[in-house]
C-alpha cells in the first residue's frame, strides 16, 4: 500500500522537489501551503493541494480528519537569515509555534514518522569544517535557532508520542529540476544565485558580494551548494529509515564554494558577465560551511547526483531563461 503523506510548504521550493520525487516514488501525496510565498504551479498536479495555514489549527485539523496521514514532510515556515535578524520573534515565534501545532495534531492522529526541513544555520560558527553530525550546535541566527528549537521539540514528540523524526540540515539548496518547470521563485528573492542568474538575463544591474574579508581563500564566504533534486533524494529514502529510530543528517556535497567562485560560474554557464560589488557583511552570515556527508551515504545510502557548481547552476538558468519572471510566466504560458 502506499504512504499517504503530507507536505507541508508543498508548493515552495524545496517542498515542491520534493512532492515530485515523492510521487515518483509511488506515494500519494497532500500538500498543505499557504500559497503565500509558494506558487499552485509548482505543485504536481497528481497531489491533493490543501490550501491552509498552520498557524491556523482548525484548519491543520481539518486536514488530519479528512486524510489518513502515514508520514509529516515539513518545509513550511519563514526561512530567511538576514530577515530572521531583523524580525527575530517572527521566526522563534511563527516557525516554532507552526511546527507545534502540526506535531499536536500528528500525535492526535496516530502519526509515527516526521521529516523536518533543518538547516546547517544550526551549527553557528562550527568548531570545524566539513560540519559531521556532532559539531556543536549554536545556532548564529534566530532562524538557525527557531530550526534547533523544533528539532528539539521533536525529541520530546518521538520520546512521548514515538514520533520517529529525521532532521535534514540542508546546506544551501540551489539548482532546478532537470526536467521539469520546477524552480526557485522567491519574492523578495535573496539567494545568490537566482539573483545572479537575474543579472546575467539583464534583470539586475549588478551582484553585491555580502563582505570579501572572511577568513576564506578569497575572503567571501564559503558555502556547500546542494542540488534540489539531491535533497529530495533525501527525503525520499530517510522516511523508510525512520520507522525504527529518530536521525539527524547533515545534508550537502563535502564541497565549498566562495561567493566569488559562485559568481564566475554564473557567468561561465550564461556566457555574461555583469558588475559585482563589494559590501558590508550581511549580519548572521558565517564564514564557512561546508558539510561533511559521511554519515547521509552511509546510513543512507544516498549520493549527490549533481557534483559540481557548473551543472547545479545550468539546471537553474535553463527555467530562469525560459520563464524570467518565474512562475507568473509559466502561469501565463510565455
Ligand atoms: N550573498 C551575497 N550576495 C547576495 C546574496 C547572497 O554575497 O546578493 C552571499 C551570502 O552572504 C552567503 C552566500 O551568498 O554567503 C549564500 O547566500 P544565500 O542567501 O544564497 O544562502 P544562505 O547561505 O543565506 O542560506
Amino acid at each position: 500500500m502506499p504512504d499517504t503523506l503530507l507536505v507541508t510548504g508543498g508548493a515552495g521550493y524545496v517542498g515542491s522537489h520534493c512532492v515530485r520525487a515523492l510521487l515518483d516514488a509511488g506515494h500519494r501525496v497532500v500538500v498543505f501551503d499557504n500559497l503565500r510565498h509558494g506558487h499552485r504551479a509548482a505543485v504536481a498536479p497528481e497531489a491533493e493541494l490543501e490550501v491552509g495555514d498552520l498557524a491556523d489549527k482548525a484548519a491543520v485539523g481539518r486536514v488530519f480528519a479528512r486524510h489518513r496521514i502515514d508520514a509529516i514532510l515539513h518545509f513550511a515556515g519563514n526561512i530567511q537569515v538576514g530577515e530572521s535578524m531583523r524580525r527575530p520573534f517572527l521566526y522563534l515565534g511563527d516557525n516554532v509555534q507552526c511546527a507545534v501545532n502540526l506535531l499536536e495534531a500528528a500525535a492526535e492522529h496516530g502519526v509515527r514518522r516526521f521529516v523536518l526541513s533543518s538547516t546547517c544555520a544550526i551549527f553557528g560558527a562550527p568548531e570545524r569544517v566539513p560540519i559531521d553530525e556532532d559539531v556543536s550546535i549554536a545556532p548564529g541566527s534566530a532562524y538557525g535557532e527557531s530550526k534547533y528549537l523544533i528539532e528539539r521539540i521533536l525529541r520530546w514528540a518521538d520520546e512521548v508520542h514515538g514520533i520517529r523524526y529525521a532532521c535534514l540540515r540542508y546546506f544551501n539548496a540551489a539548482g532546478a529540476h532537470p526536467d521539469l518547470p520546477l524552480f526557485e521563485d522567491h519574492e523578495p528573492e535573496t539567494h545568490l544565485i537566482p539573483l545572479a542568474l537575474d543579472c546575467a538575463l539583464g534583470k539586475r544591474q549588478a551582484m553585491q558580494v555580502f563582505g570579501d574579508d572572511y577568513p576564506t581563500p578569497d575572503g567571501t564566504c564559503v558555502r556547500d551548494y546542494v542540488h534540489v533534486c539531491d535533497l529530495a533524494d533525501a527525503h525520499v529514502k530517510v522516511l523508510d529509515l525512520i520507522r525504527d529510530r529518530s536521525r539527524s543528517f547533515n545534508v550537502g556535497i563535502g564541497r565549498g564554494y566562495s561567493v566569488r567562485e559562485v559568481l564566475a560560474a554564473v557567468a561561465r554557464v550564461t556566457g555574461t558577465t555583469f558588475p559585482v560589488d563589494v559590501s558590508p557583511r550581511r549580519a548572521g552570515d558565517l564564514a564557512q560551511l561546508v558539510a561533511d556527508p559521511a554519515r547521509i551515504m552511509t546510513e543512507l545510502g544516498w549520493r549527490p547526483r549533481f557534483a559540481d557548481i557548473d551543472a547545479i547552476v545550468a539546471s537553474a538558468w535553463r527555467w530562469r531563461r525560459r520563464y524570467p519572471r518565474g512562475y507568473a510566466d509559466l502561469a501565463t504560458g510565455m
